[in-house]
């Protein structure tokens, strides 16, 4: 499905409403009071809001282990435990451990992505994020601070929301954690990553995202986790990990929902 492809979808409420009150009722949404509750991936209709349908759920590629311990890409073998791909001894992110819910490939995941994303069906934060707080269960400690990707203004301000704000809130949802989204900010706009090669991938987002000069003392010593939708290169993620650590953060985690996976 493409990007600008619209959804013909139910009448719109103001997406923090509607994201506010399917937090309060545990997924059940003032659309689904209207509406019979859809696959939050296809939209064919279920009897429970907030769930995939019966032709979805085996699409869906789950990340298991056994997979590399640092950047949590599967593995096709278990190896044993702590093992290391060769990609992250080689080639070693800022981050110290990344996790993800499924792979990023046509289907639900796509299609939950894109929905969340380019839609403006928030709610759909919600499922996404409990998979997300399960997922990244080993990562996100009492004492962590959740912290989204950050949007530019521009894009922002386009789209209403920020969608890996969303995912981070419903993530506290089901894992409590402090949620901080004023921490980074993007301080000029960067291409969309799809399409660029890995190295015109990290000059795109190069200085591109900073942490606020007003929030250096509240991440000092603090362990963050750092969260996004989507993780293709890594270039961001690994952009933004720079950047939280240099500014004093103690250690720094990625949690997705989604990433890219190339089978070797
Ligand atoms: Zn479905």
């Amino acid at each position: 499905m493409s990007p600008q492809h619209a959804e013909k979808e139910a009448p719109k409420i103001s997406a923090t409403q509607r994201f506010l009150v399917g937090i309060r009722s545990t997924g059940r949404t003032l659309l689904d009071l209207a509406y019979p509750p859809g696959c939050i991936a296809c939209r064919e209709a279920v009897t429970e809001p907030g769930t995939l349908c019966a032709s979805c759920w085996p699409k869906m590629r789950f990340i298991e282990r056994p997979y590399c311990e640092k950047l949590g890409t599967p593995f096709t073998h278990d190896l044993g435990p702590g093992v290391l791909s060769s990609e992250a001894i080689a080639d070693p992110p800022a981050y110290s451990k990344a996790r993800a819910v499924a792979r990023y490939e046509d289907g639900p995941v796509s299609q939950m992505v894109h929905r969340l994303k380019y839609t403006d069906r928030v709610e759909l934060a919600l499922p996404m994020g409990r998979w997300m707080a399960r997922a990244g269960a080993e990562l996100i400690e009492d004492s962590s601070v959740i912290v989204p990707v950050p949007l530019h203004r521009k894009r922002l301000f386009s789209r209403r929301f920020n969608q890996a704000a969303l995912l981070a809130q419903a993530i506290a949802k089901y894992r409590p954690a402090e949620v901080d989204t004023t921490i980074l900010r993007r301080t000029r706009p960067t291409l969309p990553q799809i399409g660029l090669t890995r190295a015109q991938r990290a000059s795109n987002v190069q200085g591109a995202i900073q942490v606020a000069e007003e929030a250096r003392e509240r991440i000092a010593g603090r362990k963050v986790v750092l969260v996004d939708d989507v993780l293709t290169s890594g270039a961001t993620t690994d952009a933004a990990s720079r950047t939280l650590l240099r500014a004093g953060a103690a250690r720094v985690d990625v949690l997705v929902f989604a990433r890219v996976v190339r089978d070797a």
